[in-house]
């Protein structure tokens, strides 16, 4: 072999090596998501099998839609859009249709987004007719310089982005007006329930997610609770109460909104965490099974954090969740887990 073919033989190798070594896949962070459904009374007597199996294929759907994302390295933030859409679309959670009608029989839709590194977030509350109110958050986020748009406003902004718009009878079921028609006969206002003594309707649905880049997000969105007055906004779409997401730690909540604002219980987790050291599964508890029944309200979180460590805690009787873990482990529960 002369030299210059060595020579060539030698910068070709070192070409296809330069080459490997920058194909290489990135070191990648583990992936995980895990969605809520809403906690609350939820009853194994009233819920018979056929609507339980119903209730967790949604479940499953929108874990899937939303871990499928992650899987082919998209972001935290579209996952937990997608988890969330598939439970705002689907019949059975008290957001999107399905929702929840308030004291004047009509539904108001609250929704929020938000992205833990920058600390970006969007929210809407009081719609009426966008069919998806994440979508509406997120375009908040995304597309105007505003954190939180209500109302009139919102729903004007939700249709300049071109986001699909339904007349208000759209997102009505049968169960749920049942549900408002006995409420109203017993005059029960949501606003008058008794921890422990009348049973409040579950709601709510949330996502929270961690990439391939470990960047976490939280999604979540709800009708509120049955009876709630006019103008009565909950704490999903209150930044840092019923969502959150800060680098390392996002949290979606479900329970009951007001005491969930009181204590800015999704916030508190993360600086539990960030300020106390606290382990992220701990803080969730203490402030889930702590902080809140001790101010008299009840209700769970779902919370991840980059590792993609997941909590679930609740304190009511029961709340709809799923996960799927870093080793892939998927799990859907309503009660302790098993049963
Ligand atoms: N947190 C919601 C609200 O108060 C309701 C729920 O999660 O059940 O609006």
């Amino acid at each position: 072999m002369s030299a210059r073919t060595v020579l060539g033989v030698a910068l070709l190798t070192l070409t296809l090596a330069i080459g490997r070594a920058q194909a290489a896949p990135p070191v990648e962070a583990p992936i995980a998501i895990a969605i809520h459904g809403g906690a609350g009374t939820i009853e194994r007597a009233a819920l018979g099998p056929d609507q339980r199996k119903a209730i967790e294929v949604d479940l499953a759907r929108a874990l899937e839609a939303g871990h499928s994302i992650l899987r082919e390295g998209g972001s935290s933030l579209d996952a937990v859009t997608a988890a969330v859409v598939v439970l705002e679309d689907s019949p059975y959670f008290n957001a999107g249709k399905g929702a929840v009608f308030n004291a004047d029989g009509r539904i108001d839709l609250d929704a929020a987004v938000m992205v833990g590194s920058q600390q970006r977030a969007g929210a809407v509350a009081a719609l009426t007719r966008v069919r998806n109110p994440v979508l509406a958050a997120r375009a908040v986020m995304e597309q105007s310089p505003h954190v939180f748009m209500i109302g009139a406003g919102a729903q004007r902004f939700a249709r300049e982005q071109g986001l699909a718009m339904v007349s208000p009878s759209y997102f009505r079921t049968e169960a749920r007006w049942q549900q408002y028609l006995s409420a109203r006969q017993r005059g029960r206002e949501a606003t008058a329930l008794v921890p422990g003594v009348n049973p409040r309707p579950y709601g709510t649905v949330g996502a929270v997610a961690v990439d391939r880049q470990g960047e976490v997000a939280a999604a979540t969105s709800t009708g509120g609770m049955t009876m709630k007055r006019y103008g009565r906004v909950g704490d999903v779409p209150v930044i840092g109460a019923g969502t959150w997401a800060e680098p390392g730690c996002a949290v979606s909540a479900t329970g009951w909104g007001e005491f969930f604002i009181r204590s800015n219980a999704a916030h508190e987790i993360c600086a539990r965490v960030r300020l106390a050291g606290t382990p992220m599964p701990e803080a969730a508890s203490q402030v889930v099974e702590g902080a809140i029944p001790r101010l008299g309200g009840d209700g769970g979180v779902i919370a991840i954090d980059a590792q993609g460590n997941i909590a679930m805690p609740y304190s009511s009787a029961g709340m709809y969740r799923g996960r799927i873990s870093v080793d892939g482990a998927r799990s859907i529960a309503i009660w302790a887990e098993g049963e």
